[in-house]
C-alpha cells in the first residue's frame, strides 16, 4: 500500500484524498449525472467501487431498499473473485473472516444399507494451484460492505442513494440523453416520482430487472422447473463432516449440498425439493422451514439434525435463463450505434445457486464494464470501447449457463440413474477451473490483441486473467506477488520482462545492446503511448503503470542503472516511485510463466485480463495497439 507520498497520513491509509466529484459531493441525488447505477447487489457495488477511482466522473447508485443487505443470498466466493478483491485491497481482511473450502466430500447411499448414507469420495479444492487465493465462503452482505467501504474511501466518495426505485427510462439525445423515472420508496416523499437524467445507466437490479424490461432485452431459456430449500442454521448433529463442503445423495433420491459457513458454527444446506410441475403455481415457495428440516433429516439418515436457530431460509426455483444482449443496442443495430444503457449480473443471467456462480460472475460483469465507462467519460478512450462489454460478457454467461445446467442436473440425479457411479465427483474435478472463474477468455477486439507472440509468454495467455507469481521487489528486497500490486484504479499495466543483458552489464547497457534499455528509451520518448495517451499535467503513471522484472537476483540490480521510466517521479513532491522494479526471485517467474529469456512485454487491462504479448522490439505494434484503444491527450 503506497501512502504519505502526497503528504503525511496519520489516519487510515486506505482513505484516499477526495477529488473532483468527491469534493462537496451532494447528499441528495442530483438531477443530472454521468453514470446512474441501479441496484446495490454485487454487480452494482463493484461497478460503483471501480468508478469511485474516476473522480472526473459523476456516478450515483440508487437502491430501493432503505439500507444495506443484512443477510441471505450468496456465500460462495471463487478464488478468481478473491483475486479481484485483492485489487480492491480487502482480500486479506475478508479471507480472515471467511470459511475456507479445502475439499468437497461426496456422500452416497451405503451399498451395504442403501437407506443410510456413507462417505464415498473426496475432491481436493484446487489440486493444481490454479490461484494463490483460496475458495471462500462468507455472506454476500459482507462482500457488499467491503465494496461500499472502498467506494466511500475513494477520491469520488461514492455512497448508495437508498430509498429510490427505478421505474423506467427513455434514451434520447443531448448531453444527458437518458431520462430516468424514479419513485421514492421511503421517507416523506414515499410513492412520489422524480425524473433524473444521465449519460449512461447501468442496470444491476437483479433477476427481475426493470432496466432490462425498459430496453426490451429478452430473457430466454427454460423456466424454473426445480425447487430448492436453503437454510442458514445453527444445529446439533452427529453428521461427521458437518464442517466440510459436502454433496450428499441419499437412497430415496433426496440430496443436499452442505456449505459450512464462516465463524465456525453456522452452516448452509441446500435441500432438493424436486421437480416443480407447471401447475404448481409457485406453491412450492410455501414450503415451511419445518418441512425443509424434516426433508434434510430424511436425507441425512442415519444421522440426525437438531436445529437450534434459523438465521435465514428461502425456497427458490431454478431456471437457466440468459438475456439476448447486455445493452440497449438491438442485435440488428450492433456496429451502427453505441450503447447508453447496460445490464449486469442476475439481470442478464440466472441459474442455480449450487454452483456458487451468481455473485462471482455478476461481479466480473461489473468489473469488465466499469473501467470502460471510466475511460470513455474521462476522455481517455473512444465510446466504441463500450460495445465490447456485451460482446465479451455474453459469451461468458452462455458458458456459465451451459455448465450450471450440467452440474445442477447431475446434483439432482439419483445415483442409480447415473451412467457411472462416480460421475458427479468426476465432473466436479474435471470442470474445476470453470466454476473457479478461470475459464474466461476474451476474444480479439480493440482491447484484446491477437496472440501472435504467445510463445514468448506461454504462462500469460492473451484474453485470460493475469496469473500472478512471486518476485522480489528490488528496492526493499521483499518477496511479493507481482499481480497483487494491480490495484482497481482503472490503469493499464505494462510488464517489461527484461532480456538477459540488462542491467548489470553496464557496458552492454551503454553499448545499447540491452533490448530492455532500448525499449525503455522508446517508451520514454515523445511518440510513445505514455506521451500520447497520458493527460497533460497528470502523473507519468496516471494511465499506464509500467513495471520491469529482471532475470538476475535482486542483489545484482543496481537501481542507479535502471532506466528512469521504471522509477518515475510522481505526486505533488515529485517523489521517486520505487515499487516498479522487480527481480525474478527464488521461484523464477521466467520459468514459472514460460517467459522468453530474450525479453517480453505483457500488457494487462485494468480488469486484470492479458491484452497483449509482444517482443521488446515490437514497439510499433505496441503503439498501434494502444492507438486503437485510447484517445490522444
Ligand atoms: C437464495 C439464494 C442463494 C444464492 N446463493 C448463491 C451462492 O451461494 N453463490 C453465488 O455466487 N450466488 C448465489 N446466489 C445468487 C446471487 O445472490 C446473485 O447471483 C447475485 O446476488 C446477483 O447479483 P446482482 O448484483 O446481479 O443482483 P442482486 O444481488 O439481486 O441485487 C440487485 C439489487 O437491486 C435492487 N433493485 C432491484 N430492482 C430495483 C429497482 N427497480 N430500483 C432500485 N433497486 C432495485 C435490489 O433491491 C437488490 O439490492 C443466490 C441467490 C439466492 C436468491
Amino acid at each position: 500500500m503506497q501512502f504519505h507520498h502526497h503528504g503525511y497520513v496519520s489516519g487510515d491509509p486506505r482513505i484516499q484524498d477526495a477529488a473532483g466529484s468527491g469534493i462537496d459531493r451532494p447528499q441528495e441525488l442530483p438531477d443530472t449525472m454521468d453514470v446512474l447505477i441501479v441496484g446495490s447487489g454485487p454487480a452494482g457495488m463493484i461497478t460503483a467501487a471501480s468508478l469511485a477511482q474516476f473522480p472526473g466522473v459523476v456516478t450515483r447508485l440508487i437502491e430501493r431498499r432503505p439500507g444495506r443487505l443484512a443477510i441471505g443470498q450468496a456465500d460462495g466466493i471463487q478464488s478468481r473473485s478473491v483475486e479481484t478483491f485483492q485489487a480492491f485491497g480487502f482480500a486479506e481482511r475478508i479471507t480472515a473472516e471467511a470459511y475456507r473450502i479445502t475439499q468437497t466430500v461426496f456422500w452416497k447411499p451405503d451399498p451395504a444399507a442403501p437407506h443410510n448414507i456413507a462417505r464415498a469420495a473426496r475432491a481436493i479444492d484446487d489440486p493444481s494451484g490454479i490461484s494463490e487465493f483460496p475458495h471462500l465462503i462468507v455472506n454476500q452482505a459482507r462482500v457488499l460492505d467491503y465494496f461500499a467501504e472502498f467506494a466511500a474511501h475513494s477520491p469520488a466518495r461514492i455512497t448508495p442513494d437508498y430509498g429510490y426505485e427505478f421505474v423506467g427510462l427513455q434514451v434520447g439525445s443531448g448531453e444527458f440523453p437518458v431520462t430516468v423515472r424514479l419513485r421514492y420508496t421511503a421517507g416523506e416523499l414515499q410513492g412520489q416520482e422524480r425524473v433524473v437524467k444521465a449519460k449512461y445507466v447501468v442496470g444491476a437490479d437483479g433477476a427481475r430487472s426493470a432496466v432490462r424490461s425498459s430496453i426490451n432485452a429478452v430473457m430466454a431459456g427454460e423456466a424454473a422447473n426445480h425447487a430448492w430449500g436453503v437454510m442458514d442454521i445453527l444445529a446439533i448433529t452427529d453428521f461427521p463432516d458437518i464442517r466440510l463442503k459436502c454433496a450428499i445423495q441419499s437412497g430415496d433420491g433426496g440430496n443436499i449440498l452442505l456449505i459450512p459457513r464462516e465463524g465456525g458454527s453456522l452452516f448452509r444446506m441446500y435441500i432438493d425439493l424436486g421437480v416443480v410441475s407447471a401447475e404448481d403455481q409457485h406453491n412450492v415457495r410455501n414450503t415451511s422451514i419445518e418441512q425443509i428440516i424434516a426433508k434434510a433429516n430424511q436425507i441425512l439418515h442415519p444421522y440426525t439434525l437438531d436445529v437450534k436457530s434459523v438465521a435465514w431460509h428461502s425456497v427458490y426455483e431454478v431456471g437457466h435463463r440468459l438475456t439476448d444482449r447486455f445493452d440497449d443496442v438491438p442485435i440488428a443495430e450492433v456496429g451502427s450505434r453505441l450503447p447508453r444503457v447496460f445490464i449486469t449480473g442476475d439481470a442478464c443471467h440466472t441459474h442455480s445457486a449450487k454452483a456458487g456462480q451468481g455473485m462471482n460472475v455478476s461481479m466480473q460483469d461489473g468489473f469488465n464494464l466499469a473501467w470502460k465507462l471510466g475511460h470513455v467519460l474521462s476522455g481517455w478512450s473512444p465510446e466504441s470501447l463500450l460495445a465490447t462489454y456485451s460482446a465479451e460478457r455474453q459469451v461468458i454467461a452462455k458458458n456459465l449457463i451451459d455448465f450450471d445446467k450440467q452440474w445442477s442436473t447431475l446434483m439432482a440425479t439419483r445415483p442409480e440413474d447415473m451412467a457411472d457411479p462416480t460421475e458427479l465427483e468426476d465432473f466436479y474435478v474435471r470442470t474445476f477451473e470453470f466454476p473457479a472463474g478461470f475459464m474466461t477468455e476474451y476474444q480479439p477486439s480493440m482491447v484484446i490483441a491477437p496472440a501472435t507472440h504467445q510463445q514468448l509468454a506461454t504462462g500469460f495467455p492473451v484474453g485470460k486473467r493475469f496469473k500472478s507469481a512471486p518476485v522480489v521487489r528490488v528496492c526493499d528486497a521483499n518477496d511479493v506477488q507481482l499481480g497483487h500490486h494491480h490495484r482497481a484504479d482503472g490503469r493499464w499495466r505494462i510488464y517489461a520482462f527484461a532480456d538477459s543483458q540488462a542491467p548489470t552489464d553496464a557496458g552492454a547497457a551503454d553499448a545499447g545492446v540491452s533490448l530492455l534499455n532500448q525499449w525503455a528509451e522508446w517508451i520514454s520518448g515523445a511518440e510513445s503511448p505514455l506521451a500520447r495517451f497520458t493527460p497533460q499535467g497528470a502523473d507519468a503513471d496516471a494511465v499506464f503503470d509500467v513495471k520491469v522484472i529482471y532475470q538476475e537476483d535482486y542483489t545484482e540490480v543496481e537501481l542507479g542503472q535502471v532506466p528512469r521510466v521504471f522509477l518515475p517521479r510522481t505526486g505533488p513532491f515529485g517523489l521517486v516511485d520505487y515499487e516498479k522494479v522487480y527481480a525474478a526471485g527464488a521461484t523464477d517467474i521466467f520459468t514459472e510463466r514460460g517467459l522468453d529469456r530474450g525479453g517480453v512485454v505483457v500488457v494487462v487491462r485494468p480488469d486484470q485480463y492479458v491484452a497483449n504479448v509482444l517482443p521488446l522490439t515490437a514497439t510499433a505494434e505496441l503503439a498501434k495497439f494502444f492507438a486503437g484503444a485510447l484517445l490522444p491527450q
